[in-house]
């Protein structure tokens, strides 16, 4: 019988990994009201916290903008790499710590707590040879004596808001590039996670404080949706880089637009995978169980759909549901933990709306949806990861319901397979399962999504990569590739290096 710690158990673990990191609660903050740091693995209240005053946000901008400002800006990039590389050398010593705040405060199982925080090691790495990377092109001018190139500049202040679900790691692709391009940042994480954000919020500090760097090039404001919005607000911000719901997304885009600024959104998916008739379905299961259980199903990339060939259907399915059936659900800390908690009760009751929908719609249950550990936690909210074979995408299919619920249809021909595929509004991750190339070419350029892949699930993307999605997902790209573009502003350069005055297009004046 699985048995999960004692909330007083999990706030000692907290504390010690806090103090580990070198983490105070933010004294200069001042109280508009109290913010509990909370545990979903028993939904006990962990430590009480300052909520940020409008006052705290504006002062943070105001010290991030002057950092900028007067320092950062002008420090050469390969001099602001060595305070990202000195936070990757604290992040690898603090790995295991970052790693159980992760899993008190999100409910991630150990090993992908452990490769969260990696996450965020790498692109610390990827930072840090970003810093002497900052490429601009030149251009063949049509003038004679001239030269045409384009060179890439800081931009500003980075508002940084995000998601429970990734508690470091996104904040960590957003810091680390933009620090090395220039920037300053000031964050409001998560309220659901502001622990794992003062560890790392101390840490930046020590790097800077290590490196001789400013101190406010980092900012950190706690505190819910209304924090968050003072920042949005904020025309001394320049980029906002925001990851969480489309609700989120929906709210933010405008606010920004309307004050002309620059906006990044990573919002949610409901991402799905195709698997036809020559997949190899030992690769289909693995992969399906992982992205579709894994994390209880609260990935921005988690599967939410499978569209399975009809002749292979009832074969890849019985296997999914007894995968399923071996599934591990309990205290994230227990090694043999597969599935941890639900983030709130709000996710248990979305989940059982959910199933209900599906099934009201002529859909079928075939394992999982109940509730569990009830007696156990009985504040807490585990859920077993359900399957359910749907007749076709109904309303419900197409929304993002953030729990593990994966909804199984099948298809006949490979336009069917895509025209299901696609025909959800959001556009973040997406996967085939084939062995046959022209399937595998023909989906790689039909997925309407940001992240497209063959023969391994959605979830699990490498830092290397741009992260992001298309359509209702708001077309961000954070993390690896060129991403770093949208932390910088571009200036074309003309430089005349002749005697003469030529005008462009052959324009003849005085
Ligand atoms: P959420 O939208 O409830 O909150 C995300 C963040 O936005 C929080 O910091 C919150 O305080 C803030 N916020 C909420 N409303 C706001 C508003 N009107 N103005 C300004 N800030 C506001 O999301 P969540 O429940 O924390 O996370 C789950 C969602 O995030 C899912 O939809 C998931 O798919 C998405 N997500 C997307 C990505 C991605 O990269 N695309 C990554 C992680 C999570």
């Amino acid at each position: 019988m699985p048995t999960i710690p004692a909330t007083d158990e999990i706030s000692d673990r907290a504390t010690a990994a806090l103090e580990r990191c070198g983490a105070d609660r933010p004294a200069e903050i001042t109280a508009t009201g109290q913010l509990f740091a909370r545990t979903p693995i028993t939904g006990g209240s962990l430590l009480p916290l300052a909520r940020a005053a409008d006052s705290d946000v504006d002062h943070a901008v105001s010290a991030a903008h002057q950092a900028f400002r007067s320092t950062w800006q002008h420090t050469p990039a390969p001099e602001r790499g060595a305070l990202v590389r000195r936070l990757g050398e604290l992040l690898r010593e603090h790995k295991y710590d970052l790693a159980d705040l992760v899993t008190i405060e999100a409910g991630k199982i150990r090993s992908e707590a452990a490769g969260e925080v990696q996450e965020m090691i790498d692109i610390c790495d990827f930072a840090l040879g970003l810093s002497r990377q900052l490429y601009g092109r030149t251009m063949a001018s049509e003038r004679p004596g001239h030269r045409l190139m384009e060179t890439w500049h800081p931009l500003g202040v980075v508002g940084v808001i995000t998601a429970f679900n990734f508690p470091v790691a996104v904040w960590a692709w957003n810091t680390a590039v933009a620090l090395v391009c220039g920037d300053t940042v000031v964050w409001k994480p998560s309220e659901l996670t502001p622990l794992t954000a003062l560890a790392c919020d101390a840490l930046l500090s020590r790097a800077a404080s290590d490196v001789g760097a400013p101190a406010d090039v980092h900012r950190l404001v706690l505190g819910e949706r209304e924090v968050a919005e003072r920042l949005v607000d904020d025309p001394r911000v320049a980029l906002v880089s925001a990851t969480g719901s489309v609700r989120m997304g929906r709210q933010v885009g405008p606010r920004v637009a309307s004050r002309l600024g620059r906006c990044l959104l990573e919002l949610g998916g409901n991402n799905a995978a195709v698997v036809t008739s020559s997949a190899d379905l030992d690769l289909a299961v693995r992969g399906t169980v992982f992205a579709a259980a894994g994390t209880a199903g609260q990935r921005c990339t988690s599967l939410r759909r499978l569209i399975v060939h009809e002749d292979v259907a009832d074969a890849l399915v019985g296997r999914i549901v007894d995968a399923y059936g071996q599934l591990r659900i309990g205290d994230p800390f227990d090694e043999d933990t597969l599935v941890g908690p639900l983030v709130g009760e709000q996710a248990l009751t979305a989940m059982r709306n959910a199933l209900a929908r599906a099934t009201a719609d002529g859909g079928t249950v075939l394992v999982g949806g109940s509730r569990c550990l009830e007696k156990e936690a009985p504040d807490a909210y585990y859920a077993e990861p359900a399957v359910v074979r749907m007749p076709a995408q109904t309303e419900i299919v197409r929304e993002e319901t953030f729990a593990p619920i994966l909804y199984v249809m099948t298809y006949r021909t490979f336009d069917e397979a895509i025209e299901l595929h696609n025909g959800v509004s959001q556009g973040l991750s997406s996967a085939v399962f084939t062995r046959d190339q022209r399937e595998a070419e023909r989906f790689l350029s039909l997925s309407d999504c940001g992240i497209v892949n063959v023969n391994i699930g959605t979830s699990g993307a490498e830092i290397g990569g741009a992260f992001g999605g298309e359509k209702d997902t708001g077309g961000g790209r954070e993390s690896g590739s060129d991403a770093w573009k949208a932390y910088m502003r571009r200036a074309t350069n003309t430089v005349n290096y002749s005697e003469e005055l030529p005008l462009a297009q052959g324009v003849r004046f005085l």
